[in-house]
């Protein structure tokens, strides 16, 4: 390294990063050459229209997929390295993901679901004030035996979100998510994830379209076809204010 090391070592580095995917046997790169560093307790917002390639980024930053070139290291752990079992018990340690479409599990109940992460950790009853205390922070708490198709699809989100705070882990990977909640709800939820980063030293990357999400990041990154083509830094901000971030992205011209 040329510059001072750092003092803290980086929870994530990405290097060089691309996906390509075959759409009518063409190949169309979706994420491309993406290089990044987060640091532990960052909130970090990744930005850019529907189709950028957000999603898959977040994919392949939490391990669900690897990616053709590149590498991922997670804690000092290269997951890009690792076979499929084990990033997948890696991912379960370590990462918590909040999904696009949620994934929640048709046939098990709200608490059930939130609950799941701690089943297959083989954990039966250490957790259960935590999913009780999610279910709150979240303003689940009257739903806790309705099944997914009996909630909203804000609270889907929210039961996705609590599902993937309960085991604490190093690194909560979020894709749009407050997609499907209203202005209040929304602004709770990112309070949620801004306390977690900033109280217990977590980590989190989410994707969004909206800069008022975004702006509760510390660090923006704006996406456009596969690529990360600018990084604006706000700094840890108490206020959240989207009036910086839409001031430097008018400016950018974006
Ligand atoms: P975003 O989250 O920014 O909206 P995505 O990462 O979901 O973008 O998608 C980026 C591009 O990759 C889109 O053109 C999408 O159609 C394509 N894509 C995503 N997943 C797949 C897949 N599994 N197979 C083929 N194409 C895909
Ligand atoms: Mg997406």
């Amino acid at each position: 390294m040329s510059e001072t090391a750092p003092a803290a070592e980086a929870i994530l580095v990405a290097e060089n990063v691309t996906k390509t995917y075959r759409i009518s046997t063409r190949p169309h790169v979706v994420v491309d050459r993406v290089g990044l560093t987060v640091w532990p307790g960052e909130l970090v917002a990744i930005m850019g229209p529907s189709g950028c390639g957000k999603s898959t980024l977040l994919h392949v930053l939490g391990g669900l997929e690897p990616p053709d070139t590149g590498r991922v290291v997670i804690g000092g752990a290269e997951i890009t390295g690792m076979n499929e079992k084990r990033r997948t018990e890696f991912r379960r340690e370590k990462i918590g993901f909040v999904f696009q479409f949620f994934n929640l599990i048709p046939n098990l109940t709200a608490a059930e679901n939130i609950a799941l992460p701690m089943r297959i950790a083989g954990s039966r009853s250490a957790h259960f004030d935590r999913v009780a205390d999610l279910m709150r922070d979240l303003n689940l708490r009257n739903l806790q035996g309705h099944r997914p198709d009996e909630i909203s699809g804000g609270e889907q989100q929210r039961v996705a979100i609590a599902r993937a705070l309960l085991m604490e882990p190093a690194v909560i990977i979020a894709d749009e998510p407050t997609g499907n909640l209203d202005f209040t709800t929304g602004n709770e939820v990112l309070e949620l994830l801004w306390s977690r980063c900033q109280e217990q030293g977590q980590t989190a990357i989410l994707a969004t379209h909206d800069a008022r999400a975004a702006a509760f990041a510390d660090r923006v990154l704006v996406m456009r076809d596969g690529r990360i083509i600018e990084t604006i830094e706000l700094g840890r901000r108490e206020n959240h204010s989207a009036a910086p971030l839409i001031a430097r992205l008018a400016q950018l011209g974006l």
